[in-house]
């Protein structure tokens, strides 16, 4: 599965293949709601340099549906993944690593590294 990053060349380049072959997202309707759409959104674990895999949707629906992603795996974390985790980040690995292998999001690894989240744990 293809991994896109934001601000990448490859990023920018399927976005501006998707505007010249399937038009603005804002003249499709919402997958999800009756709004009106306004990103393409990234259909998940399918080829991202496939343009068929993105759907229009609306910034709402659009920010819950990558949320959904992560949705299952929101399950807290012990006292010892968080450990390990700035462990681990604070000897190299990634978010993006960490992400992968906690099934959390970015984010959450950061703050989980940077001790934004799970103050508690020292
Ligand atoms: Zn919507």
């Amino acid at each position: 599965m293809n991994k896109l990053i934001w601000n990448t060349p490859e990023y920018k380049a399927i976005h501006q293949k998707l505007f010249w072959q399937r038009g603005r997202a804002s003249d499709n309707q919402c997958t999800d709601c009756d709004d009106n759409a306004q990103d393409w959104s990234h259909r998940h674990d399918t080829d991202a340099l496939d343009l068929i895999n993105y759907d229009p949707r609306c910034k709402s629906c659009h920010r819950k549906y990558d949320y959904s992603k992560y949705g299952n795996h929101r399950a807290k974390l012990t006292d010892d993944q968080v450990r390990e985790i700035r462990q681990k980040y604070s000897s190299g690995s990634t978010r993006k690593e960490l992400s992968k292998e906690y099934g959390i999001a970015p984010s959450t690894a950061a703050n989980v590294a940077l001790g934004i989240k799970y103050k508690n744990v020292a």
